[in-house]
């Protein structure tokens, strides 16, 4: 199966082959900075797995635990289209709502960081593994 992501502007695509190999959300308050929403939704392919196109720009940040986090975005519209985390060599994550794909599946097996969780947001599922 191929899906395209994009930026806002369409100008940035990334088109991803096959399944994803990890589905999470994570609550955390990078994440929330990162996305400008409450929580941030996002699916890892390995990076040969991966195409990615039109210009972008990168951001890399320290994270708590030392290791290291890159953000590719669109340096027209903003949208934050890829990263990666040194934590997780080899692999790509694409942040679900740049699909725009109400019927994306599979959904979360993850939900981590809910001590910074908005007390509103519910992440259902039987299949959720959820981790403070
Ligand atoms: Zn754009
Ligand atoms: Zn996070």
């Amino acid at each position: 199966m191929t899906r395209q992501a994009e930026c806002s502007c369409g100008a940035v695509k990334a088109v991803v082959e096959g399944e994803p190999v990890r589905v999470s959300v994570c609550h955390c308050r990078n994440c929330q900075r990162r996305s400008g929403s409450s929580f941030a939704a996002q699916a890892r392919w390995p990076e040969d797995q991966v195409t990615l196109t039109g210009e972008t720009r990168a951001w890399t940040r320290v994270n708590d635990d030392g290791g290291r986090a890159t953000f590719f975005f669109c340096p027209t519209c903003g949208s934050g289209v890829a990263y990666t985390l040194e934590a997780m060599p080899g692999l790509i994550a694409i942040p679900i709502g740049t699909f725009a794909d109400p019927e994306f599946a599979p959904g979360p097996e993850y939900s981590v960081y809910e001590s910074r969780k908005h007390r509103w947001v519910e992440i259902t599922g039987d299949t959720v593994d959820h981790y403070d």
